[in-house]
């Protein structure tokens, strides 16, 4: 089951104000291999993904999912890194907490997948992340965020 926001504030403490007092104590620089960070721009920087700085319980579930974007032949469709740990509500739904404040979430080739639209990833591509249990953002109901792969609630 995925974690609730409930379950993630007890047990990765509260976001107050925009400050989450524990965050260096659960997020941390994963080191992205070079032949999958060199195919692929972080658009912060517009260069190549060299680490991401993300919760540590998604760390071995995301690497899983670039390595399987890489085993299946499919990091041509890796274009853009558009963020992960964001520190604020869902979009377009203040006092919402997005599970990207945890650092549970990460956006990739944003550029082309806007929300509400259906975006251009394949479903092999979105199985590499489904299959290591991230819900992709492509199929919420309320509006669609098809850049959007998320280990917990939203
Ligand atoms: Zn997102």
């Amino acid at each position: 089951m995925r974690m609730t926001l409930e379950q993630a504030i007890q047990k990765y403490g509260p976001i107050v104000d925009g400050v989450w007092a524990n965050e260096a104590k659960f997020c941390s620089l994963l080191e992205i291999p070079s032949d999958i960070g060199g195919e692929w721009i972080n658009s912060a920087t517009g260069l190549g993904v060299t680490h991401i700085y993300v919760n540590n319980d998604m760390q071995a579930p995301l690497l899983q999912a670039l390595n399987n974007v890489k085993d299946r032949g499919l990091l041509g469709e890796l274009h853009s890194f558009d963020g992960c740990l964001m520190i604020r509500a869902v979009r377009g739904q203040p006092g919402n907490l997005s599970c990207h404040a945890y650092g549970l979430a990460i956006d990739l080739d944003a550029s082309d997948n806007q929300m509400g639209t259906a975006g251009t990833l394949s479903p092999e591509f979105v199985k590499c992340f489904t299959d290591e249990g991230f819900t992709w953002g492509g199929t919420f109901h309320t509006r669609t965020d098809p850049m959007h792969f998320s280990l917990a609630w939203e």
